[in-house]
């Protein structure tokens, strides 16, 4: 299974404890897929469906605690695509049954309706709640190994600029793009994904995609070091073959006789030693010296360079 089918999942069996939140979410969760049509008796028929059985159960759980609604869950099989099956919920509706849910849902005023009725999402317990019915529906995310992604897909154009305006609320600055046919909103920052999950409190996904950042982020540490001593090393090098070149025309100019002798030495192990450091060398020389000592001798090796040379 895909990260983002086991975020949707995890999900869909997260229920709101407060009312509020109930209907929210499940207005959200009924904003696809889901028609009225009239039924027998001058009475109405909702119908929607669910990707999952975890998302249907939470439908007809919500129906069931908000309006007091009884549904039907069955499944539907998708001839067209192998496995492939959905879930249709339906609620039948007696005449005059079922008003303020479909007040609710912006299904009874279709002239005038907006894309999320205001009070349905006034509280941000409410706003979360929403969120997650969305994402539950029209949700992708990527899994944290990879590029950091998740993206909403909606096919109409009313309801993305308020979802978005809504994160706006909760403090999530998200944007719009264009796709075939659809509008997307999406996050591409990792602390704006994890922000997100913990607003629709995916607690798992949430821990996972902590587990993966600490990883990434330590790996990069090591490859900063890595290279850090890789530069080191090059500078290390590089000093190396100054200091070699400068001890062989000093020594071809006044011999190794010429040389003060307690930089004698240190001179030859430079020249016989040039991939080592100053402490590896301190450690050749006898009686054996501080990697600060060698500095020191060096630079006074530098300077008499620097004088009979006319460097
Ligand atoms: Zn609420």
């Amino acid at each position: 299974m895909s990260f983002a089918t086991d975020v949707r999942n995890e999900l869909a069996r997260v229920l709101p404890e407060r009312k509020c939140c109930q209907k929210a979410e499940l207005a959200a969760l009924l904003s696809l897929r889901t028609k009225l049509e009239p039924g027998a008796g001058g009475g109405m028929t909702l119908r929607t469906t669910a990707e999952s059985a975890a998302t249907a159960r939470k439908i007809y759980s919500l129906l069931k605690e908000t309006y007091g609604l009884s549904s039907t869950v069955s499944v539907l099989e998708k001839k067209r695509f192998k496995k492939s099956r959905h879930y249709g919920v339906e609620v039948v509706l007696q005449p005059g049954e079922g008003q303020e849910l479909l007040d609710d849902l912006g299904l009874t005023d279709a002239a005038h309706r907006r894309a999320i009725r205001p009070a349905l999402v006034n509280k941000n317990c409410c706003k979360r709640a929403y969120l997650r019915g969305i994402f539950i529906n029209r949700g992708f995310i990527n899994r944290p190994e990879g590029a950091y992604h998740l993206e909403l897909v909606f096919s109409d154009t009313r309801l993305p600029a308020e979802v978005q305006k809504l994160m706006h609320r909760l403090g999530l600055e998200a944007k719009i793009s264009e796709r075939k046919n659809s509008l997307l909103i999406y996050l591409k920052e990792s602390e704006k994904i994890v922000d997100f999950l913990r607003l629709v409190e995916a607690s798992h996904a949430l821990l996972a995609f902590e587990n993966v950042r600490i990883v990434k982020s330590m790996r990069n540490q090591v490859n900063r070091q890595v290279n850090c001593e890789t530069a080191n090393l090059a500078n290390t090098v590089d000093a190396s073959v100054r200091q070699v070149e400068m001890i062989e025309r000093l020594l071809a100019k006044v011999g190794l006789k010429g040389l003060p002798p307690s930089l004698r030495e240190l001179a030859l192990l430079r020249i016989e030693h040039p991939d080592s450091t100053f402490k590896e060398i301190g450690m050749l020389l006898d009686p054996p010296l501080s990697k600060s000592g060698v500095a020191y001798r060096m630079k006074k090796l530098e300077n008499l360079a620097a004088d009979l040379l006319d460097l």
